[in-house]
């Protein structure tokens, strides 16, 4: 039924329909699909609660676009949002959905030039996306009136409230006509938004998409158990062995997310940091070189990652598990949007064994326990993946001068140690099984200790649940715990976006 619902359906106008057609959008998702008709035909006010990257924006922005009226140059819809960021990503969105619709939309927010907001405002908006503050701001100065606004959009509220912008919401919605009609959108939905709505909406409909369904269909979610010092030898070994890695890795720290920085930097990754000291002028840059793929793996703190929409995760890594199962629902729904599947990955130090049970259960989900590929499976995959690449490129057109060059070289008479330098020379990194030292599982409190040799015989997987006898595991066969050689290797070619 979900997957035949058309946005036609939903009785959305021809205009808009064409506009989405060339967005890309095929169908609506289930927040959209049973929101937008509550909104284009009803008058109540309404609370949607998603997860992050289920479309949320739409799912408001279409039936305001289509009820406001066009060309008036009056605020008629003001939407909030926690940050710059995802104001500016809001007004975005709202501008690649209205078609050719005559509306114009400003984001406001701190820190952009007042000149043009209010250079903006003068000439008259359709639809303001603000941050809390730099709202009040306009108001108070009087560039900013909203006698004419029909909608109040209250975008991910439980992110407003956490930054405490309480009070300026209360203050906002005070200057607006009792007549609005509100939404509030939300991944979670704690008491304290409920109070709001108690106190600011009239009769409300509430819509929910449950947040299980979202993550268990698009998101395939993985721990590896793992001592601290052996996490970022794992993360190594899964890029090196995944076939896509375009992936946001959460660190708790600020320093921490630096030092895994740098540290992936060294082994040949275009990674970048994202944390609370990175400026909002790095922010940018750093988030457009990753969005535009130049960077493919953004390695961020929760605060710092919070609503930054990008798409097309292939991963999302937690290299430490956060505290709350909320942030972990949060972080994974970064991943497997929009129809596309993900995968999650965890890693699951002694200390954090407890983190993982805590997750599973309220999310009432089961992350199956991931198995490392050894060392030599790391090599053999890259070898293979070498072998193809050169076998395809035969394949390819090559060009004269090419041949020409080939023959002259040929003529040296070494064929077999010419091919073996390009080889190295085109791929660089290293097929030294070395290069991916040992990796041994951790010793938990309670459990056995089977010795090595037990472990590489018996090596079912172990149920994922707590206490459940001592694990075994993916301790490499053909390893050799090797101080020499650390992470010596390389990758041997560039990830890509799309591999
Ligand atoms: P949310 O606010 O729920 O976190 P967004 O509104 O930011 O989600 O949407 C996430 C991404 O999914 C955006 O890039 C958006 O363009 C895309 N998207 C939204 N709806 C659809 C749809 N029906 N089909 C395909 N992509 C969609
Ligand atoms: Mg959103």
């Amino acid at each position: 039924m979900d997957s035949i619902l058309t946005f036609a359906d939903l009785g959305l106008s021809a205009d808009i329909l064409d506009g989405l057609l060339k967005k890309g959008f095929k169908s609506p998702t289930p927040i959209q699909a049973q929101t937008i008709p509550l909104l284009l035909n009803g008058e109540r006010d309404i609370i949607g609660q998603a997860q992050t990257g289920t479309g949320k924006t739409a799912a408001f922005g279409l039936p305001i676009i289509e009820r406001i009226t066009p060309g008036l140059r009056k605020v008629q819809a003001i939407v909030l949002a926690p940050t710059r960021e995802l104001a500016n990503q809001v007004a975005e969105e709202l501008e690649s959905l209205k078609g050719k619709r005559d509306i114009t939309i400003l984001p406001v927010y701190g820190g952009q030039g007042m000149v043009t907001q209010l250079r903006s405002l003068k000439q008259g908006v359709d639809i303001v996306v603000g941050t809390p503050g730099r709202v009040i701001d306009h108001i108070e100065r009087k560039t900013l009136k909203l006698n004419d606004i029909k909608f109040v959009v209250l975008d991910e509220a439980d992110e407003m409230l956490n930054m405490g912008f309480v009070d300026d919401i209360e203050k906002i919605l005070s200057h607006v006509p009792e007549q609005r009609r509100m939404l509030l959108f939300s991944a979670t939905m704690p008491g304290q938004i409920l109070s709001l709505a108690r106190k600011f909406m009239g009769e409300y409909d509430e819509v929910k998409v449950a947040s299980k369904q979202q993550s268990a269909t698009n998101v395939e979610q993985i721990f590896y158990e793992i001592q601290e010092k052996d996490k970022l030898r794992a993360l190594h070994r899964l890029i090196e062995t995944e076939s896509e890695f375009y992936a946001l890795v959460f660190s708790r720290t600020r320093l921490g997310a630096d030092r895994l920085a740098s540290k992936l930097s060294d082994l040949g990754y275009e990674v970048e940091a994202l944390h609370g000291d990175v400026t909002q002028v790095q922010r940018e840059r750093i988030l457009a070189k990753f969005k535009g793929g130049h960077a493919t793996i953004l390695v961020a703190t929760d605060v710092a990652a919070r609503g930054i929409d990008i798409n097309n995760l292939s991963h999302v890594v937690n290299f430490d598990m956060p505290d709350s199962p909320e942030a972990y629902v949060h972080r994974i729904g970064r991943t497997g949007r929009a129809g596309k599947t993900g995968k999650a990955i965890s890693f699951i130090a002694p200390g954090e064994w407890r983190k993982l049970q805590f997750v599973q259960q309220v999310t009432k989900t089961t992350i199956t326990r991931g198995r490392l590929p050894y060392g030599q499976e790391v090599i053999d995959m890259k070898r293979n993946s070498m072998k193809e690449r050169v076998f395809a490129a035969v394949e390819g057109e090559v060009s004269q001068e090419f041949y020409n060059l080939s023959e002259e070289i040929l003529s040296s008479g070494k064929p077999k140690q010419l091919l073996a330098s390009l080889l190295q020379l085109h791929f660089g990194g290293n097929l030294n099984p070395h290069a991916f030292p040992e990796i041994r599982e951790p010793e938990r409190a309670g459990g056995f200790k089977p010795n090595r040799h037990s472990l590489e015989r018996h090596g079912a997987p172990r149920p994922a649940t707590a206490g459940a006898g001592k694990a075994t595991g993916y301790l490499g066969r053909k390893e050799r715990a090797s101080s020499t050689g650390q992470f010596a290797s390389k990758p041997f070619f560039k990830k890509k976006k799309f591999a």
